[in-house]
């Protein structure tokens, strides 16, 4: 089992008297900041002239070039978009990370695939909160945190651990629960987490039950219902309580079904599949095509994406949300 710290684990003193540079305020930056600000840190952030610029001013910071940032700080959170932070460091970064620095991450990415190869007397951590920016800022606001992960890639100062928790207790992380990995464990299970179940798995399950039942002559609306609405108050079960109190609130005929059909369209195929995936996660496969992907300006993203934006089901939901008032202001 994996080390576990709560808020009585943190002691903010290993960072109070501490300059953090925040690099990016976007989803994390944003409301990784925010909160450390509340915490009563010392958080200044690292920017180009910009939409985010201009939003982080207005927000109270102190906002400045990243390299400005990087000089004035002690302690690095790289928070702008993976395939950008191997050039940005390089360009920007490397040179105010001086020895004593701690540089962190909140995905493991760019250290476990060697895209920044950092100096040897700086520590190397990373803090990742297992939730999207705007909830860690809107559960800290609610007195409550989003959990996180910490890990450890190098400890110069005997000290890095001390910082990292007190970093997660900054953005309220310590209040969920904050458990301690390696980056090659956050990096491989995070990538796979995403492609093969939460956002991969998940939208072509749904586009396919959707097609499915569209390509047989059901109304759009009752498949976007059916298959793509009710997802989430399933999903909300499941997270308050396992697959038991998902199936104690469905019906039988449902739990039924669920029980023996699942696992044909789940089956041998899927879960090849999601051994090939795991393999080109560990191998560097996959990195190796998303930062090639980038270098040559993103084609494949670019058109899949388009094409999946214009997939009926996206119509179809769009009219049915703007007659329901749950989706009001979201
Ligand atoms: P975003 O895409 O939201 O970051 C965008 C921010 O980065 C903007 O402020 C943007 O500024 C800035 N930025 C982009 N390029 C540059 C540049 N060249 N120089 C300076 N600033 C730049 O990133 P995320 O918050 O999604 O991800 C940040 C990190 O957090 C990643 O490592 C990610 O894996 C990790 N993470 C993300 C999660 C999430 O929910 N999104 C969850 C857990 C971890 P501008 O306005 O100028 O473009
Ligand atoms: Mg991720
Ligand atoms: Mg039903």
């Amino acid at each position: 089992m994996l080390e576990k710290y709560y808020d009585k684990d943190a002691d903010m003193s290993a960072i109070s008297s501490k300059t953090i540079a925040v690099i990016g305020y976007g989803s994390q930056g944003r409301g990784q900041a925010l909160n450390l600000k509340d915490s009563g840190l010392n958080v200044v952030i690292g920017l180009r002239p910009g939409k985010s610029w201009d939003l982080a001013k207005s927000e109270g910071f102190e906002v400045m070039e990243v390299a400005d940032a990087a000089k004035k700080a002690d302690v690095i959170q790289i928070l702008i978009p993976d395939e950008h932070q191997g050039a940005v460091y390089r360009e920007q970064i490397a040179k105010g990370l001086t020895k004593g620095k701690t540089l962190m991450f909140s995905h493991g990415f760019n250290i476990h695939f060697g895209q920044i190869v950092p100096p040897a007397d700086v520590d190397v951590v990373m803090v990742a909160p297992k939730g999207p920016g705007h909830m860690v800022r809107r559960t800290y606001t609610e007195g409550k945190g989003v959990p996180a992960l910490i890990a450890i890639h190098q400890d110069v100062s005997g000290n890095a651990r001390k910082l990292a928790l007190a970093y997660a207790k900054g953005i309220g992380a310590t209040r969920a629960v904050v458990f301690e990995t390696s980056f090659r464990e956050e990096t491989e299970t995070d990538l796979f987490g995403e492609q093969a179940v939460l956002c991969g798995g998940m939208t072509s399950l749904i586009r396919a039950g959707f097609e499915t039942l569209v390509e047989a002559g059901y109304a759009p609306e009752m498949a976007y219902l059916e298959v793509l609405h009710e997802t989430k108050l399933i999903v909300d079960l499941i997270y308050e309580g396992g697959f038991t109190k998902m199936r104690n609130a469905i019906s039988n005929t449902a739990q039924f079904g669920d029980l023996t059909r699942g696992p044909r369209v789940i089956g041998q195929e899927s879960y090849l599949a999601m051994q090939e995936i795991l393999e080109e996660i560990q191998t560097g496969a996959f990195a190796k095509e998303w930062m090639l992907e980038n270098m040559v300006n993103r084609p494949v993203f670019t058109a899949l994406t388009k094409a999946d934006e214009e997939h009926l089901i996206e119509e179809v939901g769009k009219e049915i949300r703007a007659t329901m008032p749950q989706f009001k202001n979201l």
